[in-house]
């Protein structure tokens, strides 16, 4: 069980000060380092993005942009409008653009969505990205579903199917897989269970980590984007900054029915791009470019893998089963989950996500991301030495 000295409790007081003030997300490496400079972060594992494919984009940005002086063609004018973005992300992934809603990052959508199409009442399932229930306004009711850590966090179908048949909302979350639980539902489940629920006004499937989930061994690209065109109430969000590692440029969209396309077009959202997250979607459609985007992410999840087994080797944690690129674990040595964040980040310059002030999560939970693969043998070799474990 690990325990703080007096100087390094109060150290951590600053830094859960700061936490606070950045709401339900990590305060930024930035804040930390000039509000605490006692604190050298090394390795970033709070935030959730492929590091191998932030790389690549870097690596063709490069080359498409700076060797060839075309920047300043890409700051100098306005980008492309809402809908001729939405053409060439339509082109990426073979759907038609009307039922695509280019946002600035996902969380844009989440705003637009939650204040402009759900009316009534809404079923959010907990733990889950805590924008789902911030974002809505005082008219809307929320009810929440709690997923149990006894079972897993898996959400059971069936029983949410029994709750909805008794909360009767006009509006459904789901976000898979989940952050911050990693838990994931096959895609033949989800789709029948949307399939039940053609009743409901909006059914809202996050597929932010998506890229990270596989249910063959090739590892094939999976989403449930393109049965928009069967379940109109389906609305299917994908933000880009995870799987690309580009959460800087603001990239994220949706697939939905045209005619809600439309109405939120008509509320404004016109040049909510920007050059360089057009520039990606360019990059998005180009099949080289995919075709190395798909060796990275396929390396990226199986040393996610061996990271994961790593992880579950540490006899002070029990660990959730995780489809996305991070692990949800639970400290069952007594250790206080914020005491651990503290002392992993000033004694080995590891930041990890505390995850007491997510709603639905009760207990001594942490959320680590994993990164490159040197970086993922330094945040476990240093786990292991703050608990006083051998190195592997
Ligand atoms: C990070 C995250 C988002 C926000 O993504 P942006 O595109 O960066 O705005 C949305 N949904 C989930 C589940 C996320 O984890």
């Amino acid at each position: 069980m690990i325990k703080l000295n007096d100087y390094e409790k109060q150290l951590k007081d600053r830094f859960l000060k700061l936490k606070l003030e950045a709401g339900s997300h990590s305060p930024s490496m930035e804040t930390l380092k000039s509000s605490i400079p006692e604190i050298e972060v090394k390795i970033d594992a709070c935030f959730l993005s492929n590091p191998y494919a932030t790389d690549l984009f870097i690596k063709h940005l490069h080359r498409d942009l700076i060797l060839t002086n075309n920047l300043r063609r890409f700051l100098e004018f306005y980008p492309s409008q809402n809908q001729v973005i939405a053409a060439k992300i339509g082109s990426a992934i073979s759907l038609d653009p009307k039922s695509i809603f280019v946002g600035n990052g996902a969380i844009e959508i989440i705003q637009a969505v939650i204040q402009k199409m759900v009316k009534r009442k809404m079923v959010v399932v907990l733990p889950t990205f805590s924008s789902f229930y911030e974002f809505a306004e005082s008219n809307l009711e929320i009810v929440y579903y709690i997923l149990d850590k006894a079972d897993n966090f898996k959400l059971d179908l069936s029983k949410l199917k029994d709750f909805i048949r008794i909360e009767k909302p006009d509006s459904l979350v789901i976000v898979n897989p989940n952050n911050p639980t990693g838990g994931y539902l096959h895609q033949n489940e989800l789709i029948e269970f949307i399939d039940a629920h053609k009743n409901l006004t909006n059914i809202i499937v996050d597929e932010s980590f998506i890229h990270f989930a596989y249910e063959d061994s090739e590892m094939n690209n999976i989403s449930i984007q393109s049965n928009v065109n069967e379940y109109p109430n389906l609305i299917v969000i994908k933000s880009m900054s995870k799987d690309f590692g580009i959460a800087g440029i603001r990239a994220g969209y949706a697939i939905m029915e045209p005619s809600r396309v439309k109405e939120l077009i008509k509320h404004g959202y016109l040049w909510n791009s920007n050059g360089l997250s057009e520039y990606f979607y360019s990059k998005y459609s180009d099949s080289l470019f995919r075709e190395d985007y798909e060796i990275v992410r396929k390396n990226y999840i199986r040393e996610t893998k061996n990271f994961f087994d790593n992880l579950k080797n540490i006899p002070n944690i029990r660990t959730y089963p995780s489809m996305a690129n991070f692990l949800l674990i639970e400290l069952i040595d007594g250790t206080k989950a914020e005491d651990f964040v503290f002392k992993l980040l000033l004694d080995y310059g590891v930041y990890t996500r505390v995850g007491n002030d997510k709603k639905g999560l009760n207990g001594e939970f942490i959320r680590i991301a994993a990164r490159s693969l040197d970086e993922n043998k330094t945040v476990i070799e240093s786990i292991r030495l703050l608990f006083g474990l051998s190195p592997l």
